[in-house]
């Protein structure tokens, strides 16, 4: 439970990261979790078709409590959250699962790239983001359960779409104009909520040779003729979060839904930014989950004639992992902070923010597999059963440092802040650029 009134908590979410509105929605956050998912928590895995517990839990937290229009501008009638607000759910739901927690993000993270077009000053993203919001912003701020997706990884190249060096180069979905409509060709791979998504923001290039001018951004809602899915991944864990295969065929959609060349560029580079604190919340929410389980089993579990929290040994793992608790905290609300005061701290898009931005998250993200499973060895052989809750968080954990381009491509981002290290897939050796 989440004592918003000890020292420990204060000292934790400082006031000058988190105000008193979002410290209300914390709570709220932090007693859902606590009620709804931490009781099912070693069942959600096994909820393969989703209907007994999972899509009950993701209606009540996105229908209920509004989640599913929190990128939404107010203007519209949704809740137009900050990002600390955002990473601060994020870390609450993320501490009891994370697939659930991805759920939601992923549908804010659809209206992330019309959300940012919204509120700059360029007039053709803004016309963009208000056709796209004129159509679709009613059904998700309505009474049904409504899921959003960026559908942007591919078979062939994931990890080299979202590196920036490569232009789109290597995006494979084509797009073309055909009097006032886009046709849609090729497939995606991987998105969080494929195949159960509403509205898809889908990244294409319309001719890989022009890279950045042909770069193109389109939503495209479902079910839509030509627009068909693969079968959902087995994964290790994170079963509340849907990955699949998305086939374009001959899909059409009117222009005004599409923005192309540079300004599509830039708001696609800032909505890969937007993840980075509330990824690393996720990772901080885990092993927060990781923790008080373990703290609570060796608190009672008596071995060589103590409980084990009482041996230096498992003490050193558990100081561990609360200092990374906290130094994950400090850094994922510092950056949500920097984010959400962009006229201060610069454009999420700049080569310092990127760095920032993946610093935290390589971080975060990349030290919670390791300190999670040398927790393990604190429970002996009760951590490896579903029903001690443990191996869970030991699931979750490895999947959190692979997404958004995975840890290397985080560290390579980051060292661009000080030196001009080229990791472009061009080049000698490497790919040759589409001629
Ligand atoms: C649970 C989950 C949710 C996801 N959600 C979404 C989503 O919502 N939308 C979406 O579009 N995609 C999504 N993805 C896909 C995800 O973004 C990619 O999986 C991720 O970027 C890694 O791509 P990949 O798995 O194809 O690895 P690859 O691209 O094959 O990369 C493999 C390895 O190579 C490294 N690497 C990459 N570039 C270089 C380089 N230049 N030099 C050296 N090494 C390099 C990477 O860091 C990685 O370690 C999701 C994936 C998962 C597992």
């Amino acid at each position: 439970m989440l004592d918003q009134t000890s020292q420990w908590y204060k000292l934790q979410y400082p006031e000058c990261f988190v105000n008193e509105e979002q410290r209300m929605m914390q709570k709220v956050f932090a007693d859902f979790t606590d009620r709804e998912i931490m009781p099912v928590r070693d069942k959600l895995d096994d909820d393969v078709t989703h209907e007994e517990i999972i899509t009950p839990i993701l209606k009540k937290l996105q229908v209920d409590l509004g989640c599913q229009k929190n990128a939404i501008p107010k203007d519209y009638g949704g809740n137009q959250l900050p990002l600390v607000a955002c990473a601060l759910k994020q870390e609450q739901i993320g501490r009891g699962d994370y697939g659930i927690s991805m759920h939601s993000a992923c549908t804010e993270w659809g209206w992330v790239p019309v959300m940012l077009a919204y509120l700059s000053p360029p007039p053709t993203g803004k016309a963009w983001a208000k056709a796209v919001l004129d159509e679709f912003a009613p059904r998700f701020v309505g009474n049904e359960l409504r899921v959003a997706c960026v559908n942007m990884s591919e078979t062939e190249s994931a990890c080299d779409i979202e590196n920036p060096l490569n232009e789109s180069r290597t995006v494979g979905v084509r797009a073309k104009l055909e009097g006032n409509e886009w046709v849609i060709n090729g497939n995606k791979f991987w998105a969080s909520n494929a195949g159960i998504a509403d509205l898809n923001c889908v990244v294409c290039n319309m001719d890989p040779r022009q890279g950045i001018d042909a770069f193109t951004l389109i939503y495209v809602p479902e079910p839509l003729p030509g627009v068909s899915h693969g079968k959902f991944e087995v994964k290790c864990g994170m079963q509340s979060d849907r990955n699949t295969s998305t086939y374009f065929d001959n899909v059409r959609v009117p222009r005004e839904w599409g923005i192309q060349g540079p300004e599509a560029w830039a708001i696609f580079q800032n909505t890969l930014a937007a993840p980075m604190p509330l990824n690393s919340a996720h990772a901080v929410g885990i092993l927060q989950g990781a923790f008080d389980t373990l703290l609570e089993y060796t608190g009672q579990r008596v071995a060589g004639g103590k409980p084990i929290n009482q041996h230096l040994s498992a003490a050193a793992i558990l100081g561990e992992m609360a200092s990374v608790i906290t130094v994950g905290r400090a850094a994922f609300l510092e950056l949500a902070h920097e984010y959400d005061h962009m006229d201060i701290y610069g454009p999420w898009d700049s080569v310092s923010m990127v760095a920032k931005g993946h610093a935290v998250h390589v971080f975060t993200t990349g030290k919670l597999p390791e300190l999670i499973l040398k927790g393990m060895e604190l429970m002996g052989s009760y951590g490896y059963v579903r029903e001690n809750h443990y191996e869970k968080y030991y699931r979750d954990a490895a999947v959190a440092k692979l997404v958004l381009g995975g840890v290397q491509l985080g560290y390579f981002a980051t060292c661009r802040q000080f030196y001009d290290l080229d990791y472009s897939s061009f080049g000698p050796g490497k790919l040759q650029k589409p001629a």
